[in-house]
């Protein structure tokens, strides 16, 4: 068994589930409404399926309203783009979520540019990214925004530490760099042309890998003491023959003897999102219709 000391997401997502619910009372409260989750599903794909129930069932748990939207897999672009309007357009529904991936025939972008970016509770909206990139107040996307909470409920301030992000996709890697920039880290992003990825992560006091790999990133590669936050989710053969088991873009076994804390996958990132999610919506909620907010216990 490895030194390193396990941040436990589950526990964490739980507690601001929690605390989602209690300002989700008081809404109710001040609004004389619940606040509304609606999240728009094309197709059939069984992993989004699973998504989506999750979502209704802690939406409703959290005591908010969730709409799902299920439309047959052919659907037109322009009949998604009419239902993501009259979401826009409805006073009940403070967040928008339009499950990825689309269909082959939508153009994801288009699609997402129609969202109310004050109901993108995803944060993918370009207005988003731009506020992200500019330190306005909008939505940051769940993952990233549930590994920073992660990291600064284990380490206080992140002020000055060296960050390495291993990927730069539009939902993880590049706003989890401008999440860390804003917290005054010096930030590396690391992608498949990086020369020399040992080397970058070596430097590292906190490494986020978000790769789609399993078990890419070694421990030798790590500093002593890092803080490791494994974002994958990858299903690999299990020990059994038939059976799968759920592994993350970190080698854990070797990570954990040489890291200071590290997320385990599952029970680390993965259940961060919903929550944080929730949280996008009940801040929504409030910034929607003008009622004061304390963001700060969120
Ligand atoms: P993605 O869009 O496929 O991006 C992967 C990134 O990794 C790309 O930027 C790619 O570089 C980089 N990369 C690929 N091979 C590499 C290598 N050998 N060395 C260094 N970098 C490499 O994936 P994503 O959507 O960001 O997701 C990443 C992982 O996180 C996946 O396992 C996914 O399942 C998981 N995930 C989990 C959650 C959650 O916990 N709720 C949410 C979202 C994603 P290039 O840009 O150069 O191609």
């Amino acid at each position: 068994m490895g030194e390193a000391a396990i941040i436990d997401g589950k526990a964490f997502a739980e507690n601001l589930r929690a605390r989602v619910a209690e300002v989700a009372a008081g809404f109710l409260e001040k609004a004389n409404r619940k606040a509304g989750l609606a999240v728009v599903l094309v197709g059939e794909d069984p992993a989004s399926q699973v998504y989506v129930r999750n979502k209704g069932k802690q939406t409703v748990a959290c005591g908010m309203e969730s709409f799902e939207h299920k439309l047959p897999v052919d659907t037109s672009e322009a009949d998604l783009l009419a239902v993501v309007e009259q979401l826009n357009n409805d006073p009940a529904v403070d967040g928008i979520l339009v499950q990825l991936p689309l269909p082959g025939h939508m153009d994801e972008a288009k699609v997402i540019a129609t969202i109310n970016p004050d109901k993108d509770v995803d944060g993918f909206h370009v207005v988003n990214v731009g506020r992200l990139a500019t330190g306005l107040p909008g939505f940051v996307p769940c993952t990233p925004l549930g590994c920073v909470m992660l990291l600064k409920d284990k380490l206080g301030s992140l002020s000055g530490l060296d960050a390495v992000v291993i990927g730069r996709s539009n939902i993880v890697g590049k706003p989890m760099a401008q999440l860390l920039l804003a917290e005054s880290c010096t930030v590396t992003v690391a992608h498949s042309r990086t020369k020399d990825l040992p080397e970058a992560v070596r430097r590292a006091d906190i490494v986020i890998a978000a790769v789609g790999r399993p078990e890419m990133v070694k421990g030798e590669w790590l500093k002593p003491g890092a803080t490791v936050i494994d974002v994958g989710i990858n299903r690999v053969p299990g020990a059994e023959e038939g059976k799968t088991r759920l592994v993350g873009d970190v080698d854990f076994a070797s990570a954990s003897e040489v890291a200071g804390a590290i997320t385990p996958v599952p029970g680390g990132v993965g259940p961060m999102t919903i929550a944080v999610l929730l949280r996008n919506t009940i801040v929504a909620a409030h910034r929607n219709m003008g009622l004061e907010i304390d963001e700060s216990v969120l």
